[in-house]
C-alpha cells in the first residue's frame, strides 16, 4: 500500500467544495455517471479503431447500487478504467487540480455561483459534497492489474493493489450525516431520471418485476407470471439523436409523452433542429396548445450536453418569446460555467439563438403554405408566441410577413398584404392612410363592431394582451396605416373621409344644446362633441380616443408608461351627441326642466350600458328610472 499527499495548495478542499456549492449538491451523481459514459464511450472508440487488441466491447451498462446499511452509493462501470499511473495521474492530479481552479474562480461570488448553469463540469471531486470517504477500485482495459484509491476527504489518499477481475471503474460513496437523503432509494430514483434520463448508455438502478403474458393453457384465475428483469431507468437513444428522416409523427408524439408523461394534450406540431456547422445543435421544440397568459408557460424546454440534463432554464439561449415552447436543445458549444449575462454575450449562443429563431420561422412558413386551413384552427393556440416574436425580435418580425394572420371577428383570416388589398377601397381616409379596424373583445364592443360592419368595413378582432405594442410597432414599420379599435370614436369618424354631413340642426340650436349638455354632463367624465351623423345612428355615443386607450393598455402590460408620470392615465372618454337624431331635436326642444333631464340621463346611460361603463349605484338608478318610464 502507498500513501500520498494530494499536491493542493488549499489545505483541505472539501469543506470549501461543500461550502461553495451547498445548493446543489445532487449534481455529483449527474458528474459521476457522465465520467462513467465517457469511459465506456472512449472504450467503444478504441475497439472501433482496433485500439483495444483483444477486448470485446459487448453490451456495457453503469448500474448504480444503493446499500443503506452500509451507507453506500455505489457507481459501476465496464469502461475504460485506469491503471496505477492513470489514477495518480488523473485522479489524484488532474481531477484535483480542476477543483482548486474552480475555488479559485467561485470564491468570490458570495457561495451563492448565481450564474453558473448547474455546475457543470465539476468532475470527479463533487463526489466530496456528499460523501465522507471515496474509494475507487479500477481495472483498465490494458493488462495491468487493478487498484484501489482511497481518500477521507482531507488531501492524504491511499493508494495499494486490489483484485477486482472485470474491466471498468467502481466509485463508492461513503455517504456523510448530513446526506443520508442520497442514501434513500426514492432520492436517487429522482435523480437519474432528472440528469440521465436519455444518457447513451444503459444504466441499471436495481430490478423490477415484469409481468409475462399467460401461457395458453393458463386458468382464468391463475396469476399471470412475472419475471425479474434489470431496472434500465434511461433511453439511450432519444427521438433527437436521430435524423428527422429516420422519424414518423407518431415518433415525435411518442418522444413528446416521454419527455412531458403529465401532459394530456398533444402538441400542435414539432420543430426538428440539426445542425453541425458552424455549431453543433440537435434538438426538437415542440408548440403545445398556448393561452394568453405569458408567465405560466416558461421553462419547459430542456438544455442537454450530450444527452446529460443541464437545466431547464434556457434563459439566454433560446430567444425569450420561445421559452413558451416545450422540448430539448442538446449543444456541446453553449459555455456553461460561465454567468448569464456572459452567455448572452457569447457569439456561438448569439448563432445559436438566431438559428433557432429561423428555423421555427421556417417551419410557421412552411405550414402555412402546405396547410393553410390547418394552420388558420390553430393560430388561436400560438399566435401569442409569434405575436411575441414579432414584438421582440426584428428577424422574426421580417419573416412572420409570410405567415402571421389577422383574423376578422367573423373568423376570416388574412395576411397583413391580403388585408390591405382587401380594405384599400373602403377603409382609406382622406390623408391616403389605411385605417385597420380592431376590437379586442366581441361582446363588450358588439355594437361598435356592428356601426363599422354595416359601412362595410372589416373588423379584426386582436386579443392578445401585447397587441398595443405590436400595433405600435407596425405602424412603425408599415407606411402610411394605422391601427383603430371600433370604439375610439363614432363609426363616422373612425376614417375620416371628405363627405360632409349636414346638420339638421342650426348653428344657434347647436349652441344652445351644447351649453345645456356642457351643464348637465359632468365635465370631469366626458368630453362633449356634436356631430352631424346619420339619423339612424345612435344619438349618444361613448368613444375613448386610441392613444390615450393604447397607453393605458401597454401601461398594463408593461412598457409604453412613464409617459404620464408615476400616475397612471386619467378616465377619459368622448360622449358624441349625434345632433340629426330626433331624440336629439326631443331634447332640444323639451322645455320641462326635469323631463329635459331625464331623456340626457336615460340617452347617457344608454350610451355608458353599450361601452360596459354602467355599473353599481348607477346601474341600479338606471333600472328605477327605466322602469318608471313604461310605467
Ligand atoms: P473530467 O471528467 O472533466 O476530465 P473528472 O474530475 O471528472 O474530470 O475526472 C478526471 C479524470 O479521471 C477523467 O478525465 C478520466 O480520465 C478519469 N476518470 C474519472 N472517472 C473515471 C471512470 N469512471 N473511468 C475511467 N476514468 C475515469
Amino acid at each position: 500500500m502507498s500513501k500520498g499527499t494530494i499536491n493542493v495548495s488549499v489545505d483541505n478542499i472539501f469543506p470549501l467544495i461543500k461550502k461553495f456549492l451547498y445548493s446543489d449538491h445532487e449534481i455529483f451523481l449527474r458528474e459521476l455517471i457522465s465520467n462513467a459514459t465517457d469511459a465506456t464511450l472512449k472504450l467503444k472508440h478504441l475497439t472501433n479503431i482496433g485500439e483495444a487488441k483483444g477486448v470485446e466491447y459487448g453490451n456495457p451498462m453503469i448500474e448504480v447500487k444503493l446499500d443503506k446499511d452500509k451507507k453506500q452509493l455505489r457507481i459501476i462501470d465496464q469502461g475504460i478504467g485506469m491503471t496505477k499511473d492513470e489514477v495518480e495521474k488523473y485522479i489524484n492530479e488532474i481531477a484535483f487540480s480542476g477543483a482548486e481552479e474552480f475555488i479559485e474562480k467561485y470564491k468570490d461570488k458570495d457561495g451563492k455561483d448565481a450564474g453558473i448553469i448547474g455546475h457543470f463540469g465539476l468532475g470527479f471531486y463533487s463526489a466530496f459534497m456528499v460523501a465522507e470517504k471515496v474509494e475507487i477500485i479500477t481495472k483498465s482495459y490494458k493488462d495491468e492489474p487493478a487498484v484501489h484509491w482511497t481518500c477521507d476527504g482531507s488531501p492524504e489518499f491511499t493508494l495499494e493493489s486490489a483484485d477486482k477481475k472485470e474491466r471498468g471503474t467502481e466509485i463508492i460513496l461513503h455517504i456523510a450525516e448530513d446526506s443520508t437523503e442520497f442514501l434513500e432509494e426514492s432520492r436517487i430514483s429522482e435523480l437519474l431520471v432528472k440528469y440521465n434520463k436519455f444518457m447513451p448508455i444503459p444504466i441499471k438502478f436495481g430490478t423490477r418485476t415484469e409481468t409475462l403474458p399467460k401461457p395458453e393453457d393458463a386458468k382464468e384465475d391463475d396469476p399471470a407470471p412475472t419475471k425479474e428483469v434489470d431496472n434500465i431507468i434511461n433511453n439511450p437513444n432519444p427521438a433527437w439523436t436521430k435524423q428527422p428522416t429516420e422519424l414518423e409523427d407518431k415518433d415525435y408524439k411518442a418522444f413528446y409523452r416521454e419527455m412531458y408523461p403529465m401532459q394530456f394534450e398533444e402538441p400542435l406540431f414539432h420543430i426538428h433542429l440539426n445542425v453541425d456547422y458552424p455549431f453543433n445543435l440537435t434538438g426538437i421544440l415542440y408548440f403545445p396548445k398556448m393561452t394568453n397568459d405569458m408567465s405560466i408557460q416558461k421553462d419547459k424546454i430542456q438544455l442537454y450536453q450530450n444527452q446529460v440534463f443541464v437545466t431547464d432554464n434556457v434563459e439566454g439561449i433560446v430567444p425569450e418569446f420561445l421559452t413558451m415552447l416545450r422540448g430539448v436543445i442538446d449543444s456541446p458549444d453553449i459555455p456553461l460555467n460561465v454567468s448569464r449575462s456572459y452567455l448572452q454575450a457569447d457569439g456561438a449562443v448569439k448563432k445559436i439563438s438566431s438559428y433557432i429563431t429561423r428555423k421555427v420561422a421556417d417551419k410557421l412558413k412552411s405550414l402555412f403554405n402546405n396547410d393553410r386551413e390547418g394552420f388558420e384552427k390553430k393560430w388561436n393556440d400560438i399566435k401569442i408566441v409569434i405575436e411575441y416574436g414579432m414584438l421582440t425580435e426584428d428577424k422574426f418580425f421580417e419573416k412572420s410577413k409570410d405567415f402571421a394572420l389577422y383574423p376578422t371577428v367573423d373568423d376570416v383570416y388574412y395576411t397583413f398584404s391580403e388585408l390591405k388589398e382587401k380594405i384599400k377601397d373602403a377603409q382609406t381616409d382622406k390623408d391616403g392612410n389605411v385605417v385597420i379596424l380592431y376590437a379586442s373583445n366581441k361582446e363588450e364592443q358588439h355594437s361598435y363592431i356592428e356601426a363599422a360592419k354595416e359601412k362595410g368595413y372589416e373588423v379584426l378582432l386582436l386579443d392578445s394582451p401585447i397587441v398595443p405594442h405590436l400595433l405600435q410597432k407596425m405602424e412603425g414599420s408599415e407606411e402610411k396605416i394605422s391601427f383603430v379599435r371600433v370604439d375610439s370614436d363614432h363609426v363616422e369618424n373612425l376614417i375620416k373621409k371628405d363627405d360632409e354631413q349636414i346638420s339638421k340642426l342650426s348653428d344657434e340650436e347647436k349652441e344652445e344644446l351644447k351649453t345645456y349638455l356642457d351643464e348637465v354632463i359632468s365635465k370631469e367624465k366626458f368630453t362633449v362633441q356634436l356631430e352631424a351623423m346619420d339619423s339612424s345612428a345612435n344619438p349618444f355615443i361613448i368613444t375613448e380616443p386610441e392613444f390615450m386607450r393604447r397607453m393605458k393598455d401597454m401601461q398594463k402590460t408593461g412598457g409604453g408608461g412613464g409617459m404620464f408620470g408615476m400616475g397612471g392615465f386619467p378616465e377619459m372618454y368622448n360622449l358624441i351627441v349625434n345632433t340629426n337624431h330626433s331624440l336629439v331635436s326631443e331634447i332640444l326642444s323639451t322645455k320641462t326642466k326635469k323631463k329635459k333631464e331625464r331623456l340626457v340621463n336615460q340617452a347617457l346611460d344608454l350610451a355608458r350600458l353599450s361601452k360596459n361603463l354602467l355599473k353599481g349605484e348607477e346601474l341600479t338608478a338606471f333600472i328605477k328610472r327605466s322602469y318608471e318610464m313604461i310605467k
